[in-house]
């Protein structure tokens, strides 16, 4: 339930409210909204009898939240979140677009990438250190070295960086390092590092799930709102079918169906979704045209030598291509959505 103050209302009357409904037992939560709190009831085991709240003083209204999600649904928060990095904001209508390769693999090829993808016009670069492979046997990252390179590439560069946490134990180094943290799909429900994640004081990425449904992901970053950190950006990379022509089946249609039900932003990742290098271009204008807040796209200067995921990523003389096209979309997405309203 969300309990929606009048314009103005003092700090003690939503105190007073917060500490009423604690007195009952549940969880209260202030929401701050454009121009007037709001007061989200967590916790509340049934439903909330709204007659405790109407008419207190101070209190416009009280809506009752259908979602299982609380803070990241659009009935509790209306206005869209808004995630600034560096110079890249995300939410707010632009598309910053985030680039670099599936893997730092030495220092060399991370400053060549990203001096590539910067000079192209990317706001963020992105590396993994920490890799999630499917097989043992594969290229693993380079663990801290990794995040030591990522360091020096926004030395350089100017360059935010994101890259991605897998574990738990490995949250306070990777804070240290980078600007956002990526948490993947295949760590979307691992709950433990949800948790951490909302204690942190950077943005997370959380990316949807391989078979994840729009409410799993979506409670999913609830576990890290829930903890405190509002600063979250949603990021599909795919889902599983039974298609054999791309690597993922990239769900474009989610990303209208993410913006009716959360205030989050949600950027796509075509080059996971694609696993071929072919279709990424063609999919990062789709997600343009859709309404992505912003892309991430994977770029290697020498593919062929990539120690993963080189099928799919774009060389640099690519990515320029993209980035001027998709920029050409984008203004049109902008221009088509105010001829609309
Ligand atoms: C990645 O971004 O390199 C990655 C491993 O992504 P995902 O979790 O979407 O597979
Ligand atoms: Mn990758």
């Amino acid at each position: 339930m969300l309990i929606v103050m009048k314009q103005g209302a003092t700090k003690e009357k939503i105190d007073g409210i917060i500490k009423m409904a604690e007195k009952r037992g549940y969880m209260a939560r202030p929401i701050p909204g454009g121009d007037r709190v709001s007061i989200g009831i967590l916790y509340n085991k049934g439903s909330v009898d709204a007659g405790h709240f109407l008419g207190l003083a101070g209190v416009k209204e009280v809506i009752p939240v259908t979602k299982p999600y609380k803070l990241v649904s659009r009935e509790v928060q209306q206005d869209n979140t808004i995630v600034k990095i560096g110079d890249a904001v995300f939410g707010n209508g632009s598309l910053p677009v985030i680039a670099g390769p599936c893997a730092i693999e030495s220092e060399d090829q991370a400053l060549a990438i990203a001096k590539a993808v910067k000079k192209a016009g990317a706001q963020l670069f992105r590396g993994g250190a920490f890799k999630p492979r499917t097989s043992p046997y594969s290229f693993q990252g380079l663990g801290r070295q990794g995040l030591e390179i990522l360091a020096k590439v926004r030395k350089e560069t100017g360059l935010p960086v994101v890259t991605e946490i897998m574990d738990i134990e490995h949250f306070d180094m990777v804070e240290e390092y980078a600007d956002l943290a990526q948490i993947g799909t295949r760590n979307m429900q691992n709950f433990s590092l949800l948790k951490r994640a909302g204690k942190s004081s950077i943005p997370v990425m959380l990316k949807r799930g391989m078979s994840a449904t729009l409410e799993e992901w979506l409670m999913a970053a609830e576990y890290i709102m829930e903890e405190g950190n509002e600063q979250v950006i949603l990021c599909e990379r795919g889902v599983r079918t039974f298609v054999r022509h791309s690597r993922n089946t990239l769900d474009l249609s989610v990303i209208l169906a993410v913006k009716k039900e959360s205030h989050l932003p949600v950027i796509v990742d075509p080059s996971h979704a694609a696993g071929v290098r072919d279709q990424v271009m063609p999919l990062a204008f789709a997600s343009s045209a859709v309404g992505a807040d912003g892309l991430m796209i994977e770029v290697h200067h020498k593919p062929e030598e990539a120690l993963s995921d080189g099928a799919q990523s774009l060389y640099p003389v690519q990515f320029e291509l993209l980035m001027e096209k998709v920029n050409k979309i984008h203004d049109l997405t902008c221009a088509a959505a105010g001829e609309k309203s």
